[in-house]
């Protein structure tokens, strides 16, 4: 699948579209989801141009995939939710619902997330 540089996080990243910033560096934007599921919801997207997470980890380099996973450790700590707890969601492809093609982690928390059954995002 061929990115898509109109998609919405392409837009932020542009900055032709508002976001609330969490986090920021040479690889990476975390901003919080605008129809946030849980107290802490935060989309922590690369800021290079990767459709999903099967692109990123087939295309990306080192440098940008540590520096993404050293991003979502840092917003979880800043924002407060390693004690309570946190889950880092991330969907790929039409099965899992991606909506938006440009690859993002979501982290939730600040409240009881259920079970896998229950998670937020949607399911059985
Ligand atoms: P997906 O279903 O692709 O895993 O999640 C896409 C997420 O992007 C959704 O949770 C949705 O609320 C969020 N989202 C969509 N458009 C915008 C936007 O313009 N700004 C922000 N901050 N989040 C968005």
């Amino acid at each position: 699948m061929a990115y898509d540089d109109e998609n919405v996080f392409a837009r932020i990243l542009r900055g032709e579209i508002p976001a609330e910033k969490v986090y920021e560096d040479e690889h990476v934007l975390a901003f919080n989801d605008i129809a946030h599921l849980a107290p802490v919801h935060v989309l922590v997207i690369p800021k290079g141009q990767y459709v999903s997470c099967d692109d990123f980890t087939a295309n990306a380099s080192d440098a940008e995939m540590a520096a993404l996973m050293r991003a979502v450790g840092k917003v979880a700590r800043d924002l407060g939710v390693v004690d309570s707890g946190y889950r880092m969601v991330s969907n790929t492809g039409p099965d899992a619902g991606q909506e938006v093609p440009h690859f993002h982690i979501h982290i939730f928390g600040g409240r009881r997330l259920g079970g896998l059954r229950r998670q937020a995002g949607g399911g059985e």
